[in-house]
């Protein structure tokens, strides 16, 4: 055997990430990891491996990652395990096992980052190892939670220089409405004319699970379901006014969107919103960048009690690969070099030098919120999204208190989840275009620091006490707020 054959290679489907690309994947996940925190959510870690179990009853006996795409084995004591192919499963196993529910305020807001493992025929943006980030927000049953995740996943996109993303979105209704859909859906894929131009795998897919041939890749198949029902045509009261609401919050905040009656999403556990970013950037059979939706039914059916929730992942390399820093990065250059120098007037390259007198000290970002922002009641609903988006352009960490809680359960939120500051829009502020400030704790100081603000007034003023707040503690510990401003 000469030399050459003894060398070994990475297996099929996964790369090493070598430098200088890995400082590309490295800036992209941090970067993930100082937004998320804006909009409320802590860092999760769960394992990269599960009992296979979790998976076959989260993400569906049906779906293509359960039939196809896991890596199960039996470890030394017999057990089934399997890799994770994607973070919602075990962060939904974690709430309920740690019974969060009964010790947190909800919703629950944590974020991921990490590796996940499908076992997929490789290609361009399809591995077999790759990375994702994502939020899941357990105990969000309203609307706004969609709308402020959906915000969160573009800021990041937009932030690392996605080409182009576009915003798809669907509603594919719940438990009672889909039935009725499911029947329209069927009746049309099963008609002659149809099933006869669909694929082998679609056929057999129409009497298990007929969402999924929605989802196929393959261009005839496209070209016959094009004229599918739509399942937004089939929504019940309920459905049809989340779906509307988070049309409008969308709105409200600037979000351009493409309603596309097709999307599906690829598991088993959506229910209402589902969502997707595209990117021009990649080739349209792995052009999805994120994808995400409501799963309020998976903590039931994971042993917890109901639950509603909402969540998303970002596919990282692919994400990459939807920019044109991979090009840049893909080769050293010198300092003068023009690549270089193009990345470093993007303000995408950091000198290694900084000014900071000695290595950098180790930083535990607080979490807790700076803000909570309490809407009265429903008329006052956008005006808060709106407030939480403004005041997390500024870099402030922003959560936006439920609506359907009682407004004392919603200051007793505000308190349990630790912000400094809540800002209240009642039907009263609304009218007068003010909100009202107020810093949580008792002291005479801080009641003295209460005040009723003019609206376009209100993120410099939070800002100010933030600031104030700040300079007075010990820095061992970093809010937002003590950052720099954009
Ligand atoms: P697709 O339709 O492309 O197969 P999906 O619906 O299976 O995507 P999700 O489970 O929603 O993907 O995962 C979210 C994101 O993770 C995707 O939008 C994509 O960017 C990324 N992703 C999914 N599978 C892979 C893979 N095998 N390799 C690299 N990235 C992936
Ligand atoms: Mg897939």
């Amino acid at each position: 055997m000469s030399e050459a054959d003894c060398r070994f290679s990475a297996p099929k489907g996964v790369a090493d990430l070598l430098p200088p690309r890995s400082a590309l994947s490295r800036a992209a996940t941090d970067y993930f990891g100082q937004l998320a925190p804006l909009w409320g959510y802590w860092p999760i870690e769960t394992p990269l491996f599960e009992k296979t179990e979790v998976f076959e009853r989260s993400v569906g006996g049906t779906s293509e990652i359960v039939t196809k795409q896991m890596y199960t084995f039996e470890d030394k004591s017999g057990d089934s395990i399997t890799l994770r192919p994607e973070g919602t499963a075990g962060v939904v196993r974690a709430f309920i096992e740690h019974e969060i529910y009964k010790k947190e305020p909800l919703p629950w807001r944590v974020f991921y980052a990490g590796e996940m493992f499908r076992y997929e025929r490789p290609q361009a943006g399809r591995y077999r190892q790759f990375k994702q980030v994502g939020v899941e927000a357990i105990g969000a049953e309203e609307p706004e939670a969609d709308v402020e995740q959906i915000e969160l996943c573009l800021t990041f996109l937009e932030g690392i220089g996605v080409v182009s993303p576009r915003l798809l979105l669907n509603s594919i209704g719940d438990k009672a409405c889909r039935p009725r859909y499911l029947e329209a859906l069927d009746g049309f894929l099963s008609s002659n004319d149809v099933s006869s131009k669909l694929c082998q795998e679609c056929r057999l897919r129409i009497g298990r699970n007929p969402l999924r041939v929605l989802d196929c890749k393959r261009a005839e198949c496209r070209r016959v379901t094009e004229f599918a029902p739509k399942s937004v045509e089939y929504l019940c009261g309920p459905c049809r006014v989340h779906f509307d609401a988070v049309q409008a919050g969308l709105q409200a905040l600037g979000i351009e969107f493409v309603l596309e009656s097709r999307l599906v999403r690829g598991l088993d556990y959506y229910v209402r919103t589902a969502f997707e970013v595209i990117s021009e950037g990649l080739h349209a059979a792995q052009d999805a960048v994120a994808g995400g939706g409501r799963y309020d039914g998976l903590v039931e059916s994971l042993g917890g009690p109901p639950t509603g929730a909402v969540g998303f992942a970002i596919g990282v390399e692919r994400s990459l690969e939807a920019t044109r820093w991979a090009n840049i990065l893909s080769i050293r250059q010198p300092r003068s070099g023009s690549k270089a120098e193009s990345a470093a007037s993007s303000g995408l390259l950091t000198p290694g030098y900084s000014e900071q007198k000695g290595p950098p000290r180790f930083r535990i970002r607080d979490s807790s919120p700076d803000v909570v922002v309490v809407g009265v009641d429903d008329s006052c609903r956008t005006a808060a999204l709106a407030l939480g988006s403004r005041l997390r352009r500024e870099g402030i960490a922003t959560v936006v208190s439920p609506v359907g809680k009682s407004l004392k359960a919603r200051m007793k939120y505000a308190d349990r989840a630790g912000a400094h500051i809540t800002a209240v829009i009642g039907p009263e502020e609304l009218t007068s275009q003010t909100v009202a400030i107020r810093l949580m704790g008792s002291t005479e100081a801080k009641i003295a620091k209460q005040r009723t603000v003019p609206s376009n007034r209100a993120v410099s003023e939070v800002l100010a006490i933030l600031r104030s707040e700040s300079s007075e503690g010990d820095g061992t510990v970093s809010t937002s707020a003590q950052r720099e401003p954009k």
